[in-house]
């Protein structure tokens, strides 16, 4: 299995060249230069299997005989062994059409685990095998920045350093992260705000010399693997629900379009899926394109669904690749134009061919509250408001009602408790994974909003400079 830029100019690589690079080198995203194909046959065989061997067969044809079969299930059958549910992702039914597929089992309660703990360890491996260490290096507001420490504790050739204003988080965030002790995991806690910790990670990547000497590299939104994870809960829960003699649809509350052009992925591989129906909070960037074609900037406005506040969907390059022929000098001048201008359109017949596969809507903060109080009322459910989009959006869907429509549900109630408390008058408790977080002992490090500073830090912790020196 090859892969190939949406940018069209660097170089097609493997599947482990892929995983360490995330971002191509012409700026573009990796895809596959084709998808791999499921028989009927083959997507049948699949039902009754355990998540981790399903897991092993969707995932296998993209690694390109790059990780030996049984030590790549070793590694699936490690990542979702730390899940707190047997079926790794499980459905519940909401109403006579619609399912809640929980993504929320793992160590941080929100969908990113699920591709993220096979990253770290896929990352892990390939390091091992090359002799390398790789210092990984983020920022976060207080909402990813646990998925990727408990991604990255513990691994062998990887140490972590992540980024957060100090005090400017919620305590459940910060505990989550600065409870990690692991000797590689270091939690920053820096004097500024969220756009000084993006401000000083941009600065240590783009010091060319301290980058190299240090591997420094991300897992963030865009490193093909984390599409290729999501692919799998696609197929299990679609096989479930009677696929592939049945057709399903999902509705995926969408932010950076990684997790719904996973479900894309999965209907090009040969899931019989629908339609996707993407589920936007205010922040409506791709409900308007779907409604109109043009992609066109606006402000981010803060929600009560902040994973999905954002105005630039990364990973649409990747759908706007095939809606534009694969053809990468067109998805340059696109992007091109949407920096200059704020906006692209594509051809009415470029939407009509989105349009077959997807729908777009945009769910305002009082329809969320009003999901969250209504799913409680009817079905005695509680949805996290990022689900809650989700449910709202497939109510919205016109789409034929004996068909069965699975919503995605990103994150536990319990990360989000304040909103839901207001809807339901119920407070969701922690599980009992989390329920001792606040007697946890904690790990941090105050460093001033100054580069050199961080730069001092990081030298001095991480193995790549010691390897270095
Ligand atoms: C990241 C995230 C999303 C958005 O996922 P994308 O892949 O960026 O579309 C939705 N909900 C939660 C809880 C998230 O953490």
């Amino acid at each position: 299995m090859q892969y190939v830029s949406t940018r069209g100019a660097a170089p097609v690589l493997g599947f482990e060249d892929v995983l360490l690079a995330g971002l191509a080198r012409d700026g573009g995203l990796y895809v596959p230069q084709s998808w791999p194909q499921f028989s009927a046959d083959e997507i049948r065989a699949l039902r009754g299997l355990p998540y981790s061997e399903i897991a092993v067969r969707v995932m296998r044809p993209f690694l390109g005989g790059s990780i030996a079969e049984d030590e790549f299930r070793a590694i699936v059958e490690d990542a979702y062994a730390g899940f707190d549910h047997g079926a790794v992702t499980p459905l519940v039914q909401l109403d006579q059409r619609t399912w809640v597929l929980e993504l929320f089992h793992g160590p941080t309660l929100a969908f990113k685990d699920v591709a993220l703990q096979l990253l770290g360890r896929l990352f892990d491996h390939v390091l091992a095998k090359r002799g390398q260490r790789v210092t990984i290096v983020g920022a976060t507001s207080g909402d990813t920045g646990s998925a990727a420490i408990e991604a990255c504790r513990d691994r062998e050739n990887i140490d972590i350093f992540i980024l957060h204003p100090k005090g400017r988080t919620s305590e459940v965030q910060r505990r989550q992260m600065t409870s990690v002790l692991s000797s590689n995991v270091h939690n920053v806690a820096l004097h500024g705000t969220f756009d000084d910790c993006q401000d000083i990670v941009k600065a240590l990547f783009n010091d060319t010399g301290f980058r190299d000497r240090m591997g420094l590299s991300a897992v963030n939104s865009i490193n093909w693997a984390r599409i290729m994870a999501q692919i799998v809960y696609y197929f299990t829960a679609a096989v479930a629900l009677g696929a592939p003699d049945r057709k399903i649809a999902f509705t995926v509350p969408t932010g950076n379009f990684g997790n719904v052009y996973a479900a894309y992925g999965a209907r090009a591989m040969g899931l019989p899926i629908e339609k996707l129906v993407v589920g936007s909070n205010s922040n409506d960037i791709l409900a308007r394109f779907f409604a109109s074609g043009t992609m066109s900037a606006a402000p981010v406005v803060p929600t009560l669904s902040p994973s999905m506040d954002i105005q630039i969907s990364s990973n649409f390059e990747r759908l706007l690749f095939d809606l534009l022929g694969r053809d990468g000098s067109a998805v340059t001048d696109a992007l091109n134009r949407f920096r200059t201008e704020g906006k692209f359109a594509v051809t009415d017949a470029q939407l009509a061919d989105a349009l077959a596969i997807f729908s777009g809507h945009r769910v305002d903060e009082d329809a969320t509250m009003a999901t969250v109080a209504a799913t409680w009322e009817e079905s005695g459910y509680l949805l996290d408001p990022h689900t809650a989009v989700g449910v709202a959006a497939a109510k919205a869907d016109p789409l034929d009602p004996s068909i069965p429509m699975v919503v995605l549900a990103t994150a536990h109630p319990a990360k989000f408790p304040d909103a839901v408390e207001k809807a339901t008058g119920r407070r969701p408790p922690l599980p009992p994974r989390l329920s001792d977080l606040y007697e946890r002992e904690e790990r941090l490090s105050e460093l001033p909003n100054d580069v050199a500073a961080v730069q001092d830090f990081v030298v001095a912790r991480a193995r790549a400079a010691q390897e270095a020196a």
